[in-house]
C-alpha cells in the first residue's frame, strides 16, 4: 500500500516537472511563430517576444523552466532568425545582441521565479496561519466547555455537602438519620477527591508522566476495595452490586492505586449510566496469560456510533433515542466531563494492560480490564504481603 503510494507520489512529480518544461517549449514556439509572422514589421535582430517567452516560462515553471527557454530562444534565434538562416554562426553584431538577450532572459527569468516563489511561500504561509489560528480557537472552545463542566463537577458535591452539613448542624437527627447524611458527605468528598485526582493526571499526562509503579498486585482485593468504595452510591440507586472473584487467581503486575481509580471511574460509570434498580456485576478471572477484571452493568448501553470515541478525550455518549430510552436532554443531567475513560485507558495501557468494552443499545455494557500475570517467582510469604491492605483506601482517589 505504502510502495503504491510513493510509486504515484514519484509519478505526479515527474508529471508536474515534465508540464513545467512544456511550458518553456509552448511559449518560446509561440514566440517564435509570432515572430516568424511579425518579421516583415519587426525590425531584425533578437526578438523581443522571447523575453516575453522567458518571462512566462519562468513565472509558471521556476527557474529550470526560464533557463530553458533563454536557450531555446537564443538558439531559435541564431538558426533560423538571424542570418545566415539554417545555420548557428552569426555576425559579431547578432552575437553581441544574443549575448545581451541572454543576460537579459537570465536576470528576468531569475526574478520572476524568485517572485513567483515568494507568493507561493506567502501563500503557503497564510494557510499555516489560518490552519493554526482555526486549532487555536477550536482549543479555546474545548478548554471554555471544559472549564464549565468542570466547575459544574466541582459545584455540584459541594452543595451536597454544604447543604447536609445545615441540616446536620440546625436539625436535631436521629442517629441513623446522622449516619446516613455523614455517609453521603463522606461519598460526595470521594466524588471530589477523584475528579481532582482526574484533572492532576490529566495535566500529568499531557507533560508525558503519570507514575506507574507496578508490583505484585492482587486483583481479588483491588475489586474488593472498589466495591467498598462504591456500594453506596450504588445502593443510593437501587443496584444490585455483586462480586464474582474466581478461585486462585495470579497475581498480577499493576499499580495498586492506578488499577483501583481506573476500576472505580468504570463502576461510577455503570452507576451513572444504569437507570435505578439495574445490577452491576464485578468479576475478576484468569484470561489467556493475564487475569481479566470485568464491570458489567444492565444500563442504557453505548450507542454504536459513540463505541469508536467513548475512550477519546472530552468525549461523552449520548442516549438511544428510541421509544423506551432516554433522549439527548436526559444526557445533560447525568453529570460528566469526558475524561474518565481517557484517564482509566491512560492508566491501564501504562500498566501494560489493555481495556475494551462490548455493549448493545438497551442492554447494557461490559468493560473488561487485561493485565499481566506477575512474572516473577513468589513465595507464600510473599504472595500473603503482595498489595496494600484494603483499609489504606478509604477513599475513591486516594
Ligand atoms: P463521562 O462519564 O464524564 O461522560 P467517560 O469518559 O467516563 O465520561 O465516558 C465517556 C462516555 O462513555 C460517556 O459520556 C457515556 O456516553 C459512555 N459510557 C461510559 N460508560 C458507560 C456505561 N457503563 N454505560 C453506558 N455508557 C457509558
Amino acid at each position: 500500500m505504502k510502495a503504491e503510494e510513493t510509486h504515484k507520489a514519484a509519478h505526479a512529480m515527474i508529471g508536474a516537472t515534465v508540464l513545467r518544461y512544456m511550458v518553456a517549449v509552448w511559449t518560446v514556439g509561440l514566440a517564435f511563430a509570432a515572430t516568424l509572422v511579425m518579421s516583415p514589421l519587426m525590425q531584425p535582430g533578437v526578438s523581443p517576444l522571447f523575453l516575453l517567452a522567458v518571462m512566462i516560462s519562468a513565472w509558471r515553471g521556476g527557474l529550470g523552466a526560464g533557463l530553458l527557454a533563454t536557450v531555446l530562444s537564443a538558439s531559435a534565434s541564431a538558426f533560423v532568425l538571424l542570418p545566415p538562416a539554417y545555420s548557428l554562426r552569426v555576425d559579431r553584431n547578432d552575437l553581441l545582441q544574443l549575448v545581451v538577450f541572454t543576460f537579459a532572459a537570465v536576470v528576468i527569468g531569475s526574478l520572476s521565479a524568485t517572485r513567483k516563489s515568494a507568493e507561493e511561500e506567502r501563500e503557503a504561509l497564510l494557510v499555516r496561519e489560518q490552519a493554526a489560528r482555526k486549532e487555536a480557537e477550536q482549543a479555546n472552545a474545548v478548554k471554555d466547555e471544559f472549564i464549565a463542566a468542570a466547575s459544574h463537577e466541582l459545584r455540584t458535591p459541594l452543595t451536597t455537602i454544604k447543604a447536609l452539613t445545615r441540616v446536620l448542624l440546625r436539625q436535631q437527627p436521629s442517629e441513623t438519620e446522622r449516619r446516613e447524611y455523614l455517609e453521603d458527605i463522606a461519598s460526595e468528598c470521594d466524588r471530589q477527591i477523584d475528579l481532582v485526582h482526574n484533572l492532576l493526571d490529566l495535566s500529568r499526562i499531557k507533560a508525558g508522566g503519570v507514575t506507574i509503579n507496578s508490583s505484585r498486585v492482587d486483583a481479588d482485593e483491588v475489586l474488593r476495595a472498589c466495591e467498598k468504595i462504591e456500594r453506596v452510591e450504588a445502593e443510593a440507586h437501587n443496584h444490585d452490586l455483586r462480586v464474582e472473584v474466581a478461585h486462585d487467581l495470579p497475581l498480577i503486575s499493576a499499580d495498586h492505586s492506578a488499577l483501583r481509580r481506573a476500576i472505580c471511574t468504570i463502576i461510577e460509570n455503570a452507576i451513572k449510566y444504569t437507570p435505578d434498580g439495574g445490577t452491576i456485576t464485578l468479576r475478576a478471572q484468569a484470561h489467556g496469560e493475564g487475569v481479566s477484571i470485568e464491570v458489567e452493568d444492565s444500563g442504557r448501553g453505548i450507542r454504536p456510533e459513540d463505541l469508536p470515541h467513548i475512550f477519546d478525550k472530552f468525549y461523552r455518549g449520548r442516549a438511544a433515542t428510541d421509544g423506551n430510552h432516554t433522549s439527548s436532554a436526559d444526557e445533560q443531567e447525568v453529570p460528566g466531563i469526558g475524561l474518565g475513560l481517557h484517564l482509566a485507558r491512560a492508566l491501564v495501557e501504562g500498566m501494560n494492560g489493555t481495556i475494551e468494552v462490548r455493549s448493545r443499545t438497551g442492554q447494557g455494557s461490559r468493560f473488561s480490564v487485561c493485565l499481566p500475570v506477575w512474572e516473577k517467582e513468589v513465595n507464600t510469604n510473599e504472595r500473603d504481603a503482595a498489595s496494600t491492605p484494603a483499609h489504606a483506601f478509604s477513599q475513591t482517589g486516594g
